[in-house]
């Protein structure tokens, strides 16, 4: 039996973990599940898996959890503020972490659970992309195992040779090919793509996902922020992984090998697999999933991405080539410009400006490409970036308020 963490409980990957998890009530354990403020799904998920502990990093909300917790009779500890989800991450009785926090917000947990030994499971991509060296030098330190939950990265996990240590190169790769779907403006013009409102960019055609990750994946930043994911991931320079639009979202990664094979992961797009994959390997277990049927899939598609309608995927590939600070001044610039533009106070082509703008500012007296030292220099770099961010979204206000009039 081992003890599941799910962090970002209430969110898409959480309620997919504890699916999981509820299939397979002889092997997995729900011991802790931590959100931020979602008291009524969290209160509902206390009741069905009877976690030992819970978090909201709300204090508010956490207060009021404790006490719905406490009316009802229910024997879990309730914990809040934000330092909430490590002491989850760190907890004995927990053997595995599932990293589901969106964003930065993510970063503190999915560390501590590194530095503690735990199993990670990783969907928090944010947290890698931000801190890379420091995270996986946890991982290395502690000897933790890393599992990536991300479809593409769990697939291309799936097709490197057993044994791959985490962050270094695997022998006899010579690149990797990481599928994405388009996302919903696929097809769009430039022009329909520069109108584009909040609504249509959550509606992805393959995926049922949270809103700021539905909008990186309209935005194809989502895809920028895996390549960055894969090169710590994997040991591997940018220049060692080839995007390619596949809008069936069935192969979900390749291996390319130097003596010309090539590897791929297929399945139903269905978030269910990966983490099932993570919480068994290395063995498998039933997910709950429809199965391919091939014949009724027909076509594989693979297309170049167009970096002109989709130019976040540009600035992470140039990003992903400097280095050190940038990936995470890029990530809080990312993050800010989402919530304006899913707030209604940016235009969707201006998440691009934003970022862009942002780079060529923020890193103050120092280089974006200077190596990470600690966490502070992080935190540092992800404050600065968003107090640029913000500013330059309210430069675009204006012209965003003419568009959605
Ligand atoms: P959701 O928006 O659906 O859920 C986010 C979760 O994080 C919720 O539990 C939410 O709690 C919690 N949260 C939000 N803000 C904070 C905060 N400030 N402090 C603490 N917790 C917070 O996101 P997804 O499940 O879609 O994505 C989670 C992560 O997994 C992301 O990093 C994403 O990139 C990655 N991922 C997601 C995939 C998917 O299919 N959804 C696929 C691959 C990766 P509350 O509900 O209480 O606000």
């Amino acid at each position: 039996m081992k003890g599941i963490a799910v962090l970002g409980a209430t969110g898409s990957i959480g309620v997919n973990t504890l699916d999981v998890i509820a299939r397979h009530p002889d092997r997995y354990r729900a011991v802790a599940l931590g959100a931020h403020r979602n008291v009524e799904l969290l209160l509902q998920q206390i009741r069905q898996f009877e976690p030992l502990i819970a978090a909201l990093t709300d204090p508010a909300a956490a207060g009021v959890l404790e006490q719905r917790v406490r009316e009802l009779g229910l024997r879990t500890r309730v914990l809040g503020g934000p330092g909430s989800l490590e002491a989850l991450a760190t907890l004995p009785e927990v053997d595995q972490v599932m990293a589901a926090i969106v964003g930065a917000a993510g970063l503190r947990s999915t560390l501590a659970a590194a530095r503690a030994g735990k199993r990670l499971l990783l969907a928090n991509k944010e947290s890698l992309v931000m801190s890379g060296p420091l995270l996986m030098s946890a991982v290395r330190a502690s000897g933790c195992e890393l599992l990536p939950i991300d479809s593409e990265h769990n697939a291309i996990f799936q097709c490197l040779p057993p044994g791959s240590n985490p962050g270094a190169g695997p022998e006899g790769v010579r690149r990797i090919l990481l599928t994405a779907s388009g996302g919903p403006f696929r097809d769009w013009s430039a022009e329909a793509i520069a109108g584009a409102t909040p609504e249509q960019a959550c509606k992805h055609p393959n995926w049922v996902m949270g809103r700021k990750i539905s909008v990186d994946s309209a935005s194809l930043m989502n895809k920028g922020l895996e390549l960055i994911e894969a090169c710590f991931l994997f040991g591997l320079p940018p220049s060692g992984v080839q995007i390619l639009i596949h809008p069936q979202s069935v192969v979900h990664s390749m291996v390319e090998y130097i003596d010309g094979s090539v590897l791929a992961q297929l399945a139903c797009p269905d978030m269910r697999t990966p983490i099932a994959y993570g919480l068994a390997w290395p063995q498998r277990i039933e997910a709950g999933t429809d199965f391919l049927d091939l014949v009724r899939t027909r076509q594989l598609d693979f297309l170049a991405p167009d970096t002109t309608r989709f130019p976040c995927l540009a600035l992470a590939r140039a990003v992903a080539d400097t280095g050190g600070l940038a990936p995470a001044i890029l990530n809080a610039a990312n993050e800010v410009a989402v919530t304006a533009f899913l707030e209604r106070r940016l235009n969707f082509p201006d998440i691009a400006t934003v970022i862009e703008w942002v780079l060529s500012r923020a890193g103050g007296g120092r280089a974006a490409g200077e190596s990470i030292r600690s966490l502070d220099d992080v935190l540092q770099a992800d404050a600065e970036a968003r107090e640029l961010a913000l500013e330059c979204c309210r430069n675009h206000g204006a012209a965003t308020r003419s568009v959605h009039a």
